[in-house]
């Protein structure tokens, strides 16, 4: 009764790596109990989400071919965009976010267009309006731009609008540091910089008010739900946001913040369930409405029994 903070199943969102060809199921080294699925597997795996009181999933796609303009990214048979049907069919009251950047289609895994060796803003936002669109018409209920680029939140905002998608909610990664939390991810998705890194659009890490600037600009944009990213080191960044803005807050508990668990449970070092559920709670006291998380499933299975 006098618990201050309880979580549930209800609070995560479940990450999903799909990826090409059939019957695939692998597993990525660096975060045990997570893999790049095939389609076909990803519906049955739907299902098991689904089965455990977990509402949500955010989906990432690791697409066959990639290229210089990342055009996976907005082809509407993608990988993607099919997975959100097959999805649908299967599992149709799981909530499907999607993930709206170009970094895990382009040759040079980059978050947009390259000019002149440089990501170039305003020529990347046109493509992203375009990713997100296709993502809504294959059936997505929510969109989660993740690139960091300057006024990408308005311009989805507008094509999904005179779309006729006025309805559909945008999660933006607001506040989006340029952390080494990251690594484990980028074998997830594929999407490792071939040159160069991400610091010219995601935040320092020894930055606090700024992240309240971008966002205040996200929600002024017309973001519905705001991301802070990473969670774990950034808890007081979340709780500024959960304070200083009335719309919901979300955190990613990000793949570096997992498989540092991971490791250590398979050192014996830690008591891997006390440990995920300490860090689950304190993003959620910290003040997250909903926490994206690989953990989801494991600890999904804990609050169930
Ligand atoms: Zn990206």
């Amino acid at each position: 009764m006098v618990r201050e903070t309880s979580l549930s199943p209800d609070d995560f969102i479940y990450p999903l790596f799909v990826t090409y060809g059939k019957g695939v199921k692998k597993e990525i080294p660096s975060m045990p109990g997570c893999f790049q699925e095939s389609l076909d597997l990803v519906t049955e795996h739907a299902k098991e989400i689904r089965s455990l009181g977990i509402p949500s999933v955010i989906l990432f796609g690791i697409p066959e071919h990639k290229d210089e303009i990342g055009s996976g990214a907005y082809d509407d048979q993608g990988i993607v965009q099919n997975a959100i049907r097959a999805i649908k069919d299967a599992a149709p009251e799981l909530y499907v976010i999607t993930d709206v950047c170009m970094c895990e289609y382009t040759s040079h895994g980059h978050c947009g267009l390259i000019e002149e060796g440089d990501v170039s803003n305003d020529p990347t936002l046109e493509l992203l309006s375009k990713e997100a669109l296709s993502h809504v018409k294959a059936g997505a209920d929510m969109v989660a731009p993740s690139d960091m680029m300057d006024g990408r939140v308005e311009a989805i905002r507008l094509t999904l609008d005179e779309e006729g998608f006025s309805g559909i909610p945008i999660m933006s990664y607001a506040a989006k540091y340029a952390s080494a939390f990251y690594g484990p991810f980028r074998d997830a998705a594929e999407s490792t910089p071939q040159f160069g890194d991400r610091r010219s659009y995601q935040m320092d890490p020894a930055n606090r008010r700024e992240a309240l600037k971008e966002v205040a600009l996200d929600i002024e944009e017309g973001a519905d739900v705001v991301m802070v990213k990473p969670a774990l080191s950034y808890l007081d960044i979340i709780s500024d946001v959960r304070d200083s803005f009335d719309v919901p807050v979300a955190a990613y508990n990000v793949s570096g913040e997992y498989s540092l668990v991971k490791a250590a449970a398979q050192l014996g070092w830690i008591d891997e369930q006390r440990l995920m559920m300490e860090i689950l709670t304190s993003i959620k006291r910290a003040g997250a409405d909903m926490i994206l998380t690989y953990f989801a499933k494991d600890a999904a299975r804990l609050l169930n029994s």
